[in-house]
């Protein structure tokens, strides 16, 4: 099982046999099987008690062929170096399926932010960037929020580049607030992702939002955003999963209360719009569209057999394992991976970028409607990936990713 579990071992399995499938040239696939820079810090931050502690912090910079290195930066306590290089080449063939040109990255500190304040937390996030300055950079690695990191966290990080840089610096980060560089509709970009994936995979099925109903895993960013539109384009949210306890109403669970209630007491639970209940279950509930949005592993051998969707969205990283994967294609279940259904993010951060770059700002409008044509474009390329190559939608993913990365490593040449 702890095979199954480890992300880098699921995405090296998917890779080899995507590559497998491409012929891929043995040379290049030895170069993009591995990150080409693996960045481990242990460094200090001092405490609200007038203590030391020593945190430990990952920057994994998976790939830079097509662009500079683009990825999250995650704070929790289980966060593992296989974890974060799994999440960078994740970025690689996610930039590459959207085909915007930047490499893949991801970061991660192990912390427990939940037990931090404000100033411990902000304290970390300094000391972390500073450990890195050398190796991120508009040109070099853009960071960007993921789980329990947000605009505050880029404010800091964008702040830090430029104390050491002596000038202000925006496009080093994405993720930004409005104010300090942040692009309009970054914040629900990955989520509203989500839902273009969804419309697409609807049209593709032959199906209507009016008969769907729809369960997400995680009521963060990704999963809140994606159930709001969800709802607002005429789908019916039904159950939402928290690690605390779920949520069902088969009419329907108002979305905007229930983000009014979670932002007012801090937890989804004692909602009055829905029953509780088990969360577990929720994931094997009947249901048109199954979105888990919360993180990996959540689909696995042992309950991929019970899923009742007829689509799984992956709003999440690497929720689903490459057993379950089989186990789901088995069943005829229509699965949109990771590196498809929540490249919103990274393309609306593209779109942060490139305007930060040119100091100069696009309306909200502008942005979603970039970001949907991107989305459609891409469900597209992927479909007809999955078709001529009788693949299923996860590896047909990797097939284009990979293809695409690996064109421009010959294009380059390789440096060996
Ligand atoms: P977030 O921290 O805003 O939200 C995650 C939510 O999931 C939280 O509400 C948390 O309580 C919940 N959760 C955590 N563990 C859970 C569990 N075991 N069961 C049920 N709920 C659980 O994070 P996010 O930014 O929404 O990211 C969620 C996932 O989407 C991650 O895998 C992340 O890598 C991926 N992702 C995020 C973005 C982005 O733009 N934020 C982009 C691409 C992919």
């Amino acid at each position: 099982m702890s095979k199954e579990l480890n992300p880098w071992e699921a995405q090296a399995a998917r890779f080899d046999y995507a590559a497998q499938k491409l012929g891929l040239d043995e040379g290049i696939w030895k170069i993009l099987r591995q990150p080409s820079r693996e960045i481990i810090v242990h460094f200090p931050v001092l405490m609200d008690d007038g203590k030391i502690e020593v945190f430990t912090g990952y920057r994994v910079q998976h790939s830079i062929a097509r662009g500079p290195a683009k990825g999250g930066i995650r704070y929790a306590p289980d966060v593992s170096l296989d974890e974060v290089r799994a999440l960078a080449s994740w970025m690689t063939w996610k930039c590459a399926v959207v085909n915007i040109p930047f490499g893949g990255a991801k970061g991660g500190v192990i912390c427990d932010p939940k037990r931090m304040s404000q100033g411990e937390l902000e304290r970390m996030t300094r000391r972390y960037t500073s450990e890195l300055i050398e190796f991120i950079g508009p040109e070099k690695d853009v960071p960007a929020p993921d789980m329990n990191t947000n605009e505050q966290t880029m404010a800091w990080i964008m702040d830090t580049y430029s104390m050491h840089v002596r000038q202000t610096v925006t496009s080093v980060v994405t993720g930004k607030p409005v104010n300090i560089g942040g692009s309009r509709g970054r914040t629900a970009a990955t989520g509203r992702g989500v839902s273009v994936a969804c419309d697409q995979s609807l049209r593709y099925l032959g199906m209507t939002p009016g008969e769907c109903r729809v369960i997400v895993q995680g009521f963060g960013n990704v999963g809140s955003n994606a159930a709001l539109l969800l709802q607002e384009k005429g789908y019916r949210v039904v159950g939402i999963a928290e690690w605390d306890g779920g949520l069902y109403n088969s009419v329907g669970i108002n979305i905007p209360a229930l983000i009014e209630h979670r932002k007012r007491t801090g937890s989804i639970r004692g909602f009055a719009g829905a029953e509780e209940a088990n969360s577990d279950e929720l994931i094997t509930s009947e249901c048109e569209i199954l979105i888990p949005a919360a993180t990996e592993n959540v689909l696995t051998s042992r309950n991929a057999g019970r899923v009742r969707a007829k689509i799984v969205c992956e709003g999440a990283n690497g929720p689903t394992t490459p057993k379950a994967d089989e186990i789901l294609a088995s069943n005829g279940v229509f699965v949109v991976p990771d590196i498809l259904a929540n490249a919103g993010g990274v393309t609306a951060s593209y779109f942060e970028w490139v305007q930060d770059r040119m100091g100069y700002f696009w309306t909200e409008d502008e942005v979603n409607e970039r970001l949907d044509r991107i989305m459609m474009a891409s469900f597209t390329d992927v479909i007809r990936y999955a078709e001529s190559h009788e693949v299923n939608n996860r590896i047909a993913s990797y097939m284009l990713a990979i293809d695409r990365v690996a064109y421009t490593t010959k294009q380059r040449g390789i440096y060996a």
